[in-house]
């Protein structure tokens, strides 16, 4: 599959909406317009004009808008038509746009496809084209602020930064390895110890600010197990109901689990009502129940409840036996509304009332908490995983090359070569050093169109 093919997408969302918008993009687009068009079209300007198909058929009217590379999102030409937004009409705008240019090389757009040209032509560098992504992805406010922030180039900056003060001191040490008398004070005239400890504080509260990015974007997955009864649904419905950002109800495969994505705090949380555990012969249950077994396993948090008017009983212990030992557990008593005095709560322990809502701002704190998220910090930008590795890559390489620098028979060769390594680390954010499968894995999984 050609890569400076001309491709074509519909941009807009599936569904119906008021304007729909199908997408070109090309190396030269001005025959594929003239075929379209029997015109020209001028630059930025809006046209409103008949969509044909190829026979003459009146397909939609609507604004075509053309830009000419490199002054467009991919930096090739670029044609949108902004019809009707509906899939069939939307569908033959489309189609008629693949059947004038068949013969141009004209194909459908992978996914992605139209933001990785916009990255291969430096329109924009691979964290910003990831942020393009996340933007469209982001479900509250503060996710959709954190990945405005890094399409702006606020996290590239910082990396780039970061990236220029150690190509800095590169450039030094290797001109002093082209003469080895010197390597005696390198250290000393270059002040590279000192140099290198603020890099490394720099660095590290770059860390610190990616980690709140990621868990801005990723969120974390929170389970609710216990046995039935003991008021998971009521919980999942009382933290839903305080949900002040957008709450998606997403059906779940099985009638036994429901996912609702909630924010606190702008922190997207997955929370899993599972069925209820406990023994039973029913085969439709204990599927339901086995089910619940595989969330628990995939959670991030798990919220044990019970029921505060009950005593701790044998299943119980049997469930926190079978709790996997790495994930984070809180033990939460539910109905203490029922209790005649109040309820004392052990270390890792709450008592709440999903009825009545007691309790509920506290087991959000411990939440937020436990997910490492920081609520004085500074207003992040959205980071991935991806680059929070590669942070903490590029701080283990300093700290190596710090270590070279403290010895006193001045290995200065394997000291530019740390720094050559935590270079690349940096570089590979913003994607001057990639793989092929690492934008394949990073743009398949857009939305076609973008
Ligand atoms: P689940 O089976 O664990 O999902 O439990 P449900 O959420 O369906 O609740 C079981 C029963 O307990 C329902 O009748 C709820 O109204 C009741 N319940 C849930 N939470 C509370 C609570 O905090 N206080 C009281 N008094 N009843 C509750
Ligand atoms: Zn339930």
């Amino acid at each position: 599959m050609s890569v400076h093919a001309p491709i074509a997408a519909i941009a807009t969302a599936p569904g119906r909406g008021g304007i729909g918008v199908v997408r070109v993009s090309g190396a030269d687009l001005s025959e594929l317009v003239r075929r379209l068009f029997q015109r020209e079209l001028t630059p930025r300007h809006a046209h409103y004009l008949p969509f044909k198909a190829v026979d003459g058929e009146l397909l939609d009217e609507g604004i075509a808008l053309y830009f000419k590379g490199p002054h467009s999102y991919t930096g090739e030409d670029v044609l949108e038509l902004q019809g009707h937004g509906g899939p069939a009409v939307l569908r033959r705008v489309l189609d008629s746009c693949l059947a004038a240019g068949r013969d141009l090389g004209l194909r459908l757009a992978e996914p992605g496809e139209f933001t990785r040209r916009a990255f291969l032509n430096d329109r924009m560098d691979l964290a910003q084209a990831e942020a393009v992504a996340d933007l469209i992805e982001a479900s509250s406010v503060a996710a959709a602020r954190g990945a405005m922030a890094s399409l702006s180039g606020e996290f590239s900056a910082r990396v780039n930064d970061l990236s220029d003060r150690i190509i800095h001191l590169r450039m030094l040490v290797e001109a002093t390895l082209d003469f080895p008398e010197e390597e005696i004070d390198f250290l000393e005239k270059y002040q590279a110890r000192p140099t290198l400890e603020k890099l490394a504080g720099d660095l590290g509260h770059l860390i610190a600010q990616a980690r709140q990015g990621v868990i801005l974007r990723e969120g974390l997955h929170v389970v609710l197990a216990g046995q039935p009864n003991v008021g998971k649904s009521s919980l999942l419905n009382a933290l839903a109901g305080d949900d002040v950002a957008i709450v998606t109800p997403i059906a779940g495969t099985t009638r036994d689990k429901v996912v609702q994505q909630i924010h606190i705090d702008g922190v997207p949380l997955h929370i899993v009502d599972t069925a209820g555990l406990r023994e039973t012969e029913d085969t439709v249950e204990s599927i339901g129940i086995a089910r619940s077994w595989q969330e628990i396993e995939r959670a991030d948090v798990i919220l044990h409840l019970q029921d505060a008017t009950q005593p701790g009983d044998e299943l119980d212990a049997q469930i926190t036996a079978r709790l996997p030992p790495r994930t984070p557990v809180l033990k939460v008593f539910n109905k203490v509304d029922l209790l005649s005095t109040a309820f004392t709560a052990g270390p890792g322990e709450l008592g709440i009332s999903a009825k009545r809502g007691a309790g509920l701002d506290a087991l959000r704190a411990e939440l937020l908490q436990i997910a490492g998220w920081n609520p004085g910090a500074e207003s992040p930008w959205l980071a991935r995983e991806r680059h929070l590795h590669a942070l903490q890559e590029a701080a283990e390489h300093l700290a190596l090359a710090a270590e070279h620098a403290e010895q006193d028979d001045r290995v200065l060769d394997l000291f530019a070569e740390e720094l050559r390594l935590a270079h690349d680390s940096l570089s590979s954010i913003t994607g001057k050093f990639t793989s092929d499968d690492l934008l394949g894995e990073i743009f398949s999984s857009f939305c076609i169109g973008k």
